[in-house]
């Protein structure tokens, strides 16, 4: 393309709202434009990033056996009461009315349209396994819009669902998304890592999350550093028992007043203990069912983990009142001895000997507590988040560490969640009615645009991994005047074209500053800068963009040597 007619236009300053990199660097090369909040057009230069990312993501689809289909974004609300969803979905959900006053939503994800779609079409075991994929765009009235479109209200995303006749063959389709999708993420070009994510209420350890590592990341993932164990917070874990300080004997139970001191800084650094010694009792209400939940002082609740305890259902604190009706005692004094409802501790609480609890009175703590003779637990869980370098449940040497990542595809298998409700049932050889199992894969494709972006740029600009760059090479006369030059600039500009490699002429008459600080910030992979010097001994500069080596390459061998970069690279 000429740069000189191309619709791109470039800018230094962007407004202040941009708060990551990727977003400020998609408005300064001229790749999105705002048209309200979480509502971007996708001009040319990024429609091409976003074409290349749907085209990895089809092919490994399509190699994955799974077909494409494009289903309707407005769906009849009919379907979504069906599942149950009408009412659940919340906000999110961008529900509208046609002329004769009947609902609609605009489609966030599709389950209830594809199982639709299967139920009407798929009658006998030996239509499956099946899976059928499409890439559109969806509507999601996010509450807080942001970072340009990475977490955008509408955006194109591919999801693919997977139907099966049981168990073990939907984990085999589960197992062939889990390899495309780490074939799509390499072939982008990211660094990224599939985490264990959390299943809710659905189960199993059938769900991963697909996260690229990036500082600006709005998940918390940890990751072992001697195995490959890694998870999402809402799912990571920890070994219990290497966690477990060395026990003790067991000495006397004993009450101390702790006046007015009620927090676990307050109380541990009033009896001169380490926060790891107390033990807080947290007393959480969820569906009017009590339940006291404990958990070691220096650890938090988290509250995907707590959910999963409650049955799926949100669980609040109790309040003041309710504390008092329960404990006897003001918040602050809750402790495990003597309740009459449910303790359930955390796995952190396990093995720990001669503790720090409330005591079930104003300004009373017990110390030297310990489980089985002072108070018993009715059930273990996890429920705390881990915290840097806690030991990794998998192996027994490493440890975890927490980085920040961009969750870009989220792989879950479903079971019968939709196909029961929506009745999406098939014969078996016997004769025999059943469910059909399903799985769902999502992948954003923007917000894998705005990662690779956030993962790869340096303070010029972006810089692109080769096969998303929008421009594989960019050809950049140094003087478009200079009839010598610019015949040069057409020949390589046309040889490159023909050889099917994108390639954008730079042949506005600007200074050759300008153009090189746009090459730089548009993150184009290879530079070839032609000019009268060079030309003299018949080469031109080729340029990397990322790393910065720059070689001499004779005029007539610069298109093969551009290809063989490209090929390397794809
Ligand atoms: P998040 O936790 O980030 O909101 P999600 O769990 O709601 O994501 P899924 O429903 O699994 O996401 O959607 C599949 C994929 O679609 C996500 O992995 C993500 O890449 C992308 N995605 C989800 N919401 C948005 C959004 N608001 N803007 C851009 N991409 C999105
Ligand atoms: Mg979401």
């Amino acid at each position: 393309m000429r740069r000189s007619s191309m619709f791109l236009y470039t800018r230094k300053e962007v407004s202040s709202e941009a708060d990551v990199v990727s977003h400020q660097l998609m408005l300064k090369a001229g790749m999105i434009d705002k048209l309200a909040a979480g509502i971007y057009t996708l001009l040319p230069i990024g429609l091409m990033v976003i074409e290349n990312v749907k085209r990895i993501v089809k092919e490994e689809m399509d190699r994955a056996g799974a077909q494409e289909v494009l289903m309707p974004s407005v769906i009849p609300a009919e379907l979504w009461q069906e599942s149950g969803r009408w009412d659940k979905y919340g906000k999110e959900l961008l529900r509208i009315k046609d002329r004769h006053d009947r609902d609609f939503c605009y489609g966030p994800t599709h389950e209830e349209v594809i199982t639709d779609l299967v139920r009407k079409n798929v009658r006998s075991y030996r239509q499956l396994p099946l899976n059928l994929y499409q890439i559109q765009t969806k509507f999601r009235d996010e509450i807080r819009p942001r970072f340009g479109i990475m977490r955008g209200r509408e955006f194109i995303m591919k999801d693919a669902y997977s139907f099966d006749v049981d168990d073990q063959s939907a984990e085999e389709s589960y197992r062939i998304m889990y390899e495309a999708y780490h074939k799509i993420f390499k072939r982008c070009g990211l660094n990224f890592r599939a985490v264990e994510a959390d299943t809710g209420q659905i189960g199993g350890s059938f769900s991963h999350e697909f996260m690229v590592l990036a500082q600006s990341g709005e998940d918390a993932i940890a990751s072992c550093d001697k195995c490959d164990y890694a998870a999402n917070m809402e799912k990571a874990r920890t070994d219990a028992k290497r966690l477990a300080s060395k026990p003790e004997d067991n000495k006397g139970l004993e009450s101390v007043e702790t006046p007015n001191k009620k927090s676990v800084e307050e109380v541990t650094a009033f009896l001169k203990v380490p926060a790891g010694r107390l033990v807080k009792t947290l007393i959480f209400k969820s569906d009017n069912r009590f339940a006291a939940i404990l958990i070691r002082g220096d650890r938090q609740a988290n509250e995907v983990k707590l959910k999963d305890i409650f049955a799926g259902n949100e669980a609040v604190l109790a309040n003041e009142e309710e504390v008092k009706k329960i404990t006897a005692a003001p918040s602050g004094f809750s402790g495990p001895i003597g309740l009459k409802i449910d303790i359930i501790a955390d796995n952190s609480v396990k093995g720990m000997t001669n503790f720090v609890v409330g005591g079930n009175k104003k300004d009373t703590h017990l110390i030297n507590v310990n489980i089985g003779r002072d108070f018993e637990i009715k059930q273990f869980a996890d429920i705390a988040n881990i915290e840097d370098s806690d030991p990794c449940p998998l192996c027994d040497k490493g440890h975890l560490k927490i980085d920040r990542g961009i969750e870009l595809g989220h792989i879950f298998k479903l079971g019968t969640k939709y196909s029961e409700s929506m009745k999406a049932y098939y014969t078996d050889a016997e004769g025999t009615e059943k469910p059909m199992i399903m799985g769902c894969y999502g992948i954003g494709v923007g917000r894998t645009m705005a990662a690779a972006i956030e993962q790869n740029h340096d303070e010029n600009g972006i810089v692109w991994p080769i096969p998303l760059a929008p421009f594989k090479a960019t050809v950049i006369p140094l003087n478009t005047n200079h009839e010598g030059i610019m015949e040069v600039a057409e020949k390589l500009y046309k040889e490159l074209t023909e050889l099917g490699i994108e390639t954008l002429l730079d042949d506005r008459e600007d200074r050759a500053g300008a153009k090189f600080k746009d090459a730089d910030l548009l993150g184009i992979p290879i530079h070839l800068i032609i000019g009268e010097r060079g030309l003299k001994e018949g080469k031109v500069e080729l340029k990397l963009r990322a790393g910065g080596e720059k070689e001499m390459v004779p005029v007539d061998a610069t298109a093969a040597r551009v290809k063989a970069i490209i090929v390397e690279a794809i």
